[in-house]
């Protein structure tokens, strides 16, 4: 869009009066049809500062801070763009960080602004600028150096396979397929030469590194599925945490190994259990591609409902039955949720086993709260044995408890015993605070609840 259309456009404007009486998420009764345009960075002049997005977001909703919610940095962004604030990166940093881009915001806007889009924009921006997290940096050398962001060396991505016989299999068949020498360069990895495998499991740094009971999980749950699969032997960081911190120029040297080690492989399916690797791939990767990958993309929930449906297949919880069922409740993750739009299948999955109920918690699908681990959130404000003694980070490490334990709270009125997410990050930071809080409820990932399934 021009500057020309753009302030034509603006002129359309609806005002739409005070926000929402009381704290409770406007319903979608109260939301006037979006003139949305997906994408567009210069949304947020648009932005009328109504205040419906304050009740969603839980970040402004802990801290109570005005440049923590949408409609806040909306006008610092202005406000920057005017002029009328200097730019100076130590202080900008927190009203730009400190927002998990979780979209929430995005759902509720009345007019229309593409907070997500508007928001990883104004990242790039200020980074571009120098205004770059220390931790950040720490990350970003990482993944140039090992691949991933966690230190770890790239040569033990998939020790994690040595104790899952399933897994063993898989990385025999990716290294069975791909003749390549020691080297990381994606120029390396040399046409398949093996038996064409057509489903590949893209594992993700986090089950790869600090998860392994969840690509374990998958890995058995496909191959009670009867699925052969393949996990890829020169697989790298996805890029997501780059993409979503501003960093997408050094996303891209990875999107493209990635995608290139994909299509190499020949695989017609890619399955994913990471919500965040599943949403880069979908959005940022078909981007790359210009829509046109050439494999198809499944989370896991999506893929294992697809072959129960084809081969007529019925689920049974092993550990309860029919008439004691385990009473569950599903939490939706952004990126798999509101970021790709995948509500439907892990109900419906879940749904179908015998021996599980699912209770809906108050926020959900659209609606549903984050988990407080996204947006680089977790990564840059969620240790405190780092950035101890500073202010900002108190304030931010009790934003997150809280925004934990109102999840884990709102699980717990449903009564249920278990709460199901399908993200390694919402297992991991809803985990956490379970423990902490010796809380009554389990959590556990949809791999975890389908591995203890029968299927028949
Ligand atoms: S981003 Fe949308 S909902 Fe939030 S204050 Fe601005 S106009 Fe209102
Ligand atoms: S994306 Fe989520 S955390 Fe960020 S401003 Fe919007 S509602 Fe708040």
């Amino acid at each position: 869009m021009n500057e020309t259309e753009r302030k034509k456009d603006l002129s359309d404007i609806i005002t739409t009066g005070p926000p929402v009486a009381g704290w409770a998420a406007p319903s979608k009764a109260n939301i006037i049809d979006p003139i949305y345009k997906p994408g567009d960075i210069y949304s947020y002049e648009r932005c009328t500062h109504c205040g419906y997005c304050r009740h969603v977001c839980k970040v402004y909703n802990t801290s109570w801070s005005e440049t923590d919610y949408a409609g806040g940095r909306n006008r610092i962004i202005k406000a920057l763009d005017r002029k009328d604030i200097k730019f100076d990166s130590e202080e900008i940093i927190p009203s730009v960080f400190r927002c998990m881009l979780c979209g929430n915001c995005a759902t509720v806007c009345p007019v229309g602004v593409d907070t997500l889009a508007v928001f990883q924009h104004l990242r790039k921006v200020v980074v571009k600028k120098g205004a770059v997290p220390a931790k950040l940096v720490i990350i970003k050398n990482s993944l140039k150096e090992n691949n991933n962001p966690f230190l770890e060396t790239h040569a033990d991505r998939f020790n994690w396979c040595d104790s899952c016989d399933e897994a063993e299999e898989a990385l025999r068949r990716g290294k069975s397929i791909f003749v390549s020498d020691d080297s990381l360069k994606s120029e390396d990895v040399k046409a398949p030469k093996g038996p064409a495998t057509k489903v590949g499991y893209f594992v993700g740094c986090t089950s790869s590194y600090r998860n392994k009971e969840l690509s374990t999980a998958t890995s058995q749950v496909l191959n009670k599925l009867g699925v052969e699969f393949m996990v890829f032997p020169e697989e790298r960081c996805c890029g997501s945490v780059l993409f979503r911190t501003g960093l997408e120029d050094d996303a891209l040297e990875l999107v493209k190994q990635n995608y290139e080690m994909v299509r190499k492989s020949g695989v017609e399916d890619v399955i994913f259990s990471c919500s965040g690797c599943f949403s880069t791939f979908t959005l940022e990767y078909s981007k790359y591609a210009n829509n046109n990958l050439g494999f198809n993309l499944y989370h896991i929930t999506q893929y294992a409902l697809k072959i129960v449906k084809e081969k007529n297949l019925k689920i049974r919880y092993t550990k309860r039955s029919k008439d004691d069922p385990l009473l569950i409740t599903y939490h939706d993750p952004c990126h798999l949720g509101r970021y790709c739009g995948v509500y439907e299948e892990p109900r419906e999955l879940i749904r179908r086993i015998e021996g599980v109920k699912l209770y809906e918690m108050k926020h959900n699908r659209s609606m549903a709260w984050c988990c407080g681990a996204g947006g680089g959130v977790k990564a840059l404000y969620g240790d405190i044995a780092v950035e101890v003694g500073r202010d900002r980070l108190t304030e931010t490490r009790a934003c997150m408890v809280r925004i934990r334990e109102d999840r884990l709270k709102e699980a717990m009125e449903t009564t249920a015993e278990v709460l199901v997410s399908s993200c390694v990050f919402c297992k991991n930071n809803l985990f956490q605070v379970a423990n902490e809080d010796n809380s009554p409820i389990k959590v556990m990932d949809i791999s975890q609840l389908l591995n203890d399934c029968e299927f028949y």
